[in-house]
């Protein structure tokens, strides 16, 4: 049988849940886009946009996924032929990699795989461009497809250490609104990120953030159309300027809630929330993987992992996938598929897979993924370590208190 029927919940790293306020915001007639609420409302969105990433740069915002932006992004600041230095950790980083490939920028990529970076290597290769030709630092705060979390802090200090002129460029798109995140205290020049992780909206709008000094540094670039260049998006005047045409409505009445949302929990409480809830989740995995050597995170340091998605191992394989079709079919939670863990055609791709914990997410909706998991595990027959959900309400219990 299957006990699935209720409210489904989709745990993958985006599209993350949508809150009710967030839904019943985008019910509404289609609103006039020269006055009104809708232009009234907009005014409002830039300063709490400024707040969520812990900036006062200038905001663009387009109508795209996180993948327009990685282009959006390299329009603006880069010119063809310039050279960027790529800090990659995952399957996201690689892709970026080949955005700014297709669009003519050269690329020299310090690709860590699926593990943490090493900022050692980022300022040998700083040092060793004497000419200053390096335009650019890239990297993923969040690299979704391997849960790695970057020290954006500590590839800042190395960039000093080198004493590098090189902008730092940060997608953001998976841990905006989870991670903590300051991009001005962090020294950082330009932010992605997208609508539909921490952001809590659906998928469809994309922001950059930018500082005077990146504004300044690609302003003779070569690649920029009129539809990609963020100056009009990020000072207008007029409002249609903000989006080169018409204004993406609901999406944006969606966004004002869940900016609201946000701050009316106060950002470093959402912080705090996506922290517990990665605890609890590592802690189960360790649980079950102190029972069997197959189950394991990806990430073995704490301190290099997201807090908006975990990414595992579950052997022996095929076993994350069948497992994933029991939480679904079975119990109505979807999991991640493990993007990028392995060479496509490998059949130990079917051990892999993701949680997330991402959004508009809270404790019940964690322990009970974390309860679905096991009972999947035991239907399988996937051998586990014991004691993983008291382990999991244990984190939860400290984290809320008494
Ligand atoms: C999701 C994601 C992307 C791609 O976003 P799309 O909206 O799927 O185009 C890029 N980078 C990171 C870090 C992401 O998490």
């Amino acid at each position: 049988m299957t006990l699935a029927n209720g409210r489904p919940y989709l745990a993958i790293p985006g599209p993350s849940v949508l809150p009710d306020r967030v839904l019943q915001a985008m019910q509404r007639p289609s609103p006039n886009i020269y006055a009104g609420a809708l232009v009234d409302m907009v005014a409002g969105l830039w300063p709490d946009l400024r707040a969520v990433a812990g900036t006062t740069a200038n905001v663009a915002a387009y109508i795209g996924n996180g993948h327009s932006l990685w282009e959006a992004s390299t329009a603006n600041l880069f010119s063809r032929g310039d050279r960027v230095l790529l800090v990659s950790t995952g399957h996201f980083g690689l892709g970026w990699m080949g955005a700014l490939r297709a669009m003519g920028v050269q690329v020299d990529c310090l690709d860590f795989g699926r593990q943490p970076a090493d900022f050692s290597q980022v300022e040998a290769a700083l040092r060793a461009d004497c000419a200053g030709s390096i335009r650019a630092v890239l990297t993923t705060h969040v690299d979704t497809a391997s849960s790695v979390r970057t020290d954006i802090a500590a590839l800042r200090a190395a960039m000093d250490r080198a004493g590098h002129p090189a902008l730092l460029v940060v997608d953001c798109i998976a841990s905006l609104g989870c991670d903590e995140y300051h991009m001005d205290a962090w020294g950082i020049d330009v932010t992605l990120a997208a609508s539909q992780k921490g952001l809590m909206v659906p998928p469809g709008m994309g922001f950059i953030w930018f500082s005077e000094k990146a504004r300044a540094a690609g302003r003779a670039g070569d690649l920029r159309t009129p539809y990609w260049d963020w100056t009009p998006r990020a000072d207008g005047p007029d409002f249609w300027q903000h989006w080169h045409g018409t204004a993406p409505t609901h999406h944006l009445f969606a966004l004002h809630e869940a900016l609201s949302m946000l701050h009316e929990e106060g950002i470093p409480a959402v912080w705090a929330r996506h922290r517990a809830l990665a605890g609890a989740v590592w802690a189960a995995f360790d649980a079950w993987g102190a029972g069997n050597p197959e189950i394991r995170l990806s990430v073995a340091d704490p301190a290099n992992r997201s807090h908006a998605v975990t990414a595992a191992r579950i052997g022996p394989q095929p076993m994350a996938t069948r497992l994933r079709g029991w939480c679904e079919q079975k119990a109505g939670v979807t999991l991640g598929i493990g993007l990028g863990s392995v060479e496509p055609g490998d059949p130990d791709y079917d051990a892999h897979l993701r949680v997330a914990h991402m959004g508009h997410v809270n404790a019940h909706m964690t322990l009970g993924a974390l309860a679905v998991i096991e009972a999947g595990m035991i239907a399988l027959g996937i051998p586990h370590g014991p004691g993983a959900l008291s382990a999991a309400a244990g984190v939860v219990a400290r984290a809320g208190g008494a």
